[in-house]
């Protein structure tokens, strides 16, 4: 033993000699605990008015009777075998018994029992403290109760639930959301979707929840395969008290977020089945009026080139011929006029107004209007949409027209006899500030000579049919172009074409 720890041994010592046995005395008779202390065979010597209390035995009563008087007999042997194992080896025991009062009430006792171990070594008596613990296990089993009720009945519940703690930690969720895991094939489905409907949520959470309070919002989670899923996300901010030691003093808890999750897909599918047709009508429009523009566009630029070569006849004949040259002017002016009417004729798409877009909506769209197209040209669709995609500023319809066009020149470009591999793979992906969208089809691709004459206007590949006048990628660009985004084609590996289009996040339309 060191110096130091010696010289505070005797201290101790000397402090305890100074203290008057009747307060030692005093002191175990007035605490709240039952304590008793029986000789070698558990038969009591003393017992303090707290095991009065707690027993119903007075001190009389119970003197130089064995503590096995408390025992309820329903106790399993094995246990008292326990205790009595480690008492006899001199080593405390503690644990619960079902004790029976003097007045035959049954209680739950926490014991402890030390051994009292004199200078020989030899044990000579046992000191037994316990307290009655019915009430406090009544509550612990209230609370379990109570814990597996709301397991269960918030396991039952149709919907998914999962509360975030403050840093967005998913602390308790239910059977719903963990196949919304499985499901959607999303780490945390509450993230993806909070991401979507309010993309500073994490921020928000953190210092000011009620922002991310929210009823009924409605997400769409785009999966590779399968449909679409909706989910209807409801969010309430709950005040949880904290069980760490150092909270016990301060009442004010921590918020959570309880983000509750409705799977409405039926629904929207119905309304989607409903929004498809009318949208196939009104692109069908589009695109008949489209055609009709194109065409005057392309017969007023067709018929521009011999009267500008007539204007240059006229002024040559001007000097030689004036009377010739005059009726040339004529002529062409009356041509001139005849054109002008004609380009006013020229049937005018409605200015849309600019809206929030969701891309993966927009190729959705243009997917299932398509479907019927890739059908019969046996074109195979590989459909990887980004999870969910923030929406961009645009005009929906131009946007679906664009989509709409590219993957037609896609189709045309793989439809024709003897091209066996016909697969269109088409993506989303947020990429830091940018939405990219690919197009990647399996045809011949765009030879390197025409990547760039591809956009010029009435520039086409395809003769014959007269269905192209080759505005098609023009007006893709300018389409891109007005939503601030930019539109390239590349070579895909498999020598394919590859339309990749990127539209900045903070873009706005013109
Ligand atoms: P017992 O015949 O008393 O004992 C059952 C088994 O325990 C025996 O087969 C034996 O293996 C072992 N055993 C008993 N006495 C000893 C011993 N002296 N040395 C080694 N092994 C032994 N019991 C309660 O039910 N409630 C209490 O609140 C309670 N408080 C206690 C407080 C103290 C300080 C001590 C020392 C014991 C306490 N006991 C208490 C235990 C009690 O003495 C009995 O052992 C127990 O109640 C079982 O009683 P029994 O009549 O069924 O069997």
């Amino acid at each position: 033993m060191s110096a130091v720890t010696l010289a505070q041994t005797r201290a101790q010592s000397a402090a305890e000699t100074a203290l008057p046995p009747e307060v030692y005395r005093q002191a175990v008779n007035q605490t709240d605990l039952a304590i008793s202390i029986t000789d070698d065979k558990a038969n009591i010597l003393f017992a303090n008015e707290a095991f009065t209390r707690v027993t119903g035995y007075s001190r009389q009563e119970i003197f130089g009777k064995n503590e096995s008087v408390l025992s309820n007999l329903n106790n399993s042997l094995e246990l008292y075998a326990a205790m009595w194992a480690e008492l006899s080896a001199q080593r405390p025991w503690s644990g619960k018994l079902l004790n029976r009062r003097k007045d035959g009430e049954i209680y739950l006792a926490e014991l402890s029992i030390s051994p009292v171990i004199d200078a020989s070594g030899k044990t000579t008596h046992f000191l037994g403290m316990h307290r009655n613990v019915t009430e406090l296990h009544r509550l612990e089993r209230l609370v379990r109760n109570q814990k597996n009720l709301i397991e269960s009945v918030v396991d039952a519940a149709p919907m998914a639930f999962a509360l975030l703690d403050p840093s967005g930690r998913i602390i308790l969720d239910n059977q719903e959301y963990k196949k919304l895991v499985t499901d959607l094939g999303v780490k945390e489905p509450a993230h993806s979707l909070l991401d979507s409907l309010f993309l500073s949520w994490r921020e928000a959470l953190a210092h000011q929840p009620e922002q991310c309070v929210f009823a009924n919002r409605e997400a769409r989670i785009d999966r590779p395969a399968g449909r679409a899923r909706w989910l209807s996300v409801t969010t309430s901010v709950i005040e949880m008290q904290s069980d760490c030691a150092d909270s016990y003093f301060c009442g004010a808890g921590q918020p959570g977020l309880l983000v509750v999750v409705a799977d409405i897909t039926n629904l929207r599918d119905e309304q989607e089945r409903a929004r498809t047709a009318g949208l196939q009508a009104v692109l069908a429009e589009e695109e008949r009026t489209a055609a009709i523009r194109e065409g005057l566009s392309a017969a007023i630029f067709r018929l521009e080139e011999p009267m500008n070569v007539m204007a240059s006849a006229a002024s040559v004949l001007q000097r030689r011929d004036p009377a010739a040259a005059a009726a040339l002017q004529q002529a062409l002016s009356i041509s001139r006029e005849h054109l002008e009417t004609l380009r006013q004729v020229i049937p005018q798409s409605p200015q849309e107004i600019v809206v929030g877009v969701n891309l993966n909506e927009i190729l959705r769209d243009v997917l299932e209007v398509s479907t019927p197209r890739l059908l019969a040209a046996g074109v195979m669709v590989d459909w990887q949409p980004a999870a969910t995609l923030p929406t961009i500023l645009g005009r929906p319809l131009q946007l679906r027209m664009l989509f709409k066009a590219l993957v037609d020149n896609a189709v045309e470009a793989m439809n024709f006899k003897g091209w066996k591999r016909r697969e269109l793979s088409i993506s989303s992906a947020v990429n830091r500030e940018h939405i990219v969208i690919s197009l990647i089809d399996s045809g011949p691709g765009i030879p390197n000579e025409w990547q760039h004459k591809v956009f010029e206007p009435f520039f086409t590949t395809k003769n014959g049919s007269g269905r192209h006048v080759g505005t098609g990628l023009s007006r893709a660009q300018q389409v891109v172009a007005d939503h601030g985004g930019v539109i390239d084609f590349e070579q895909s590996a498999s020598g394919g074409c590859a339309v990749i289009v990127e539209f900045r996040l903070d873009g706005d339309p013109i």
